[in-house]
């Protein structure tokens, strides 16, 4: 099948300016997302297809190289297999193409999953930069708004004496004992007979590349390392052990190849006031004899300040009272957890005589309750806590 024409694919004119182009790519991205067309191979090819378009016409240089000579100007810039999602640039952007969706994008997994991407495997070429791990650790409250942090990371970025080539005189040329591919085929000998087996090419370590004059500063690599400072969005309701991952910021790929990957890992920070169960927290609160007998109004602490709280006449030691939206918001939603409370009735143990005088005059009536012990009575104390 013959490949369509970038512009046609966008359905933008030839002229279009860069804004034109970006929202024609917000309407199409929008449209065929895997996220949104779970299992849909066409919607995926459509998304693809549309992305490896928008990776060309966003770019000046590239788009006018394909303006000049069509597909076969800018083939160069994607792996031999055409476009794959290793040359999309614009993961990282989502948020700025996408607007306030953006979110929904910036995939969460609980640890071990791929991109959002139709769940296609990534494709791994040698000189891939490898991925960065990270972890962050937040408050609950920094989870509860979500939050913008900056990190310092120790990462390989392009040597800027080669442009990240690995040659001092710009030549590259294509490895002599593979032809470029970075593989090798290997036979040899064996009881069963003659096996054959791919490997990285050992004359240029699977890269493909052959250099003459290494670069000095980075000794051919194209590479170098440093300190660099990057930004992250975390959005509310995280939970400890997710991570974000940040396409395109890991490590620059060997002599110009992409780069791989950072991963956040979310860790999150013990709470002196709060306990968490998914989106909920709990929180115990102690309240004093007369106000579980009386009933009072009560200030109870959130993550937001505080929420006012009515515990009727005769609370029990252990009961739990649920306060509405005061936990943590669901994750890319805007709903929320609640916050259980869970009321400790605590007797003093050291009083004053006045007090004690006003406690024996309460005794006589406390007789006549008659209170009985046995297993059912812990039971129903027992059903008060959660
Ligand atoms: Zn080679
Ligand atoms: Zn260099």
């Amino acid at each position: 099948m013959a490949k369509r024409d970038y512009y046609e694919v966008l359905g933008v004119e030839k002229s279009a300016s860069q804004s034109d182009i970006k929202s024609a790519y917000r309407k199409l991205a929008l449209k065929y997302h895997p996220d949104k067309n779970k299992d849909d191979k066409e919607a995926e090819e459509k998304f693809k297809e549309a992305s490896e378009a928008y990776e060309v016409l966003s770019d000046e240089d590239k788009r006018k190289k394909y303006d000049q000579f069509g597909h076969a100007g800018v083939e160069g810039s994607f792996g031999s297999g055409g476009f794959t999602w290793d040359n999309f640039t614009h993961a990282n952007d989502f948020s700025d193409i996408f607007g306030d969706v953006g979110s929904i994008f910036e995939t969460f997994f609980g640890g071990g999953g791929g991109f959002g991407f139709g769940g296609q495997p990534r494709q791994h070429t040698v000189n891939r930069g490898g991925d960065l791990k990270i972890s962050l650790s937040l408050t609950l409250e920094e989870i509860a708004k979500g939050v913008t942090k900056r990190l310092k990371v120790n990462i390989k970025q392009i040597c800027d004496a080669c442009n990240g080539t690995g040659s001092a005189d710009g030549k590259v040329t294509t490895c002599q004992q593979c032809g470029g591919s970075g593989r090798v085929k290997q036979v040899r000998q064996s009881f069963f007979g003659q096996m054959s087996t791919i490997t990285t090419c050992p004359a240029c370590n699977g890269t493909g590349q052959s250099i003459q004059n290494k670069c000095n500063k980075c000794n051919g690599d194209g590479r170098i390392s440093s300190v660099k400072t990057i930004k992250v969005d975390i959005p509310a309701g995280v939970s400890d052990g997710q991570y974000l991952k940040l396409r395109g910021q890991g490590h620059a790929g060997k002599q110009g190849g992409p780069a791989g990957d950072i991963l956040v890992y979310i860790r999150e920070k013990k709470n002196d006031l709060f306990d968490r169960d998914g989106q909920d927290l709990i929180c115990t609160f102690p309240i004093t004899v007369s106000d579980a007998v009386l009933g009072n109004t009560l200030e109870i602490p959130t993550l937001k300040g505080h929420a006012k709280m009515k515990v009727p006449s005769g609370t029990q030691s252990g009961k739990v009272f649920r306060l509405r939206g005061q936990g943590l918001p669901h994750l890319n939603s805007t709903r929320k957890g609640d916050l259980y409370v869970k009321i400790i009735v605590v007797i003093p143990n050291k009083i004053s005589s006045e007090e004690k005088e006003l406690y024996s005059k309460i005794a006589p009536f406390d007789k006549k309750r008659n209170l009985k012990p046995g297993k059912s009575f812990f039971d129903k104390i027992k059903d008060y806590f959660v």
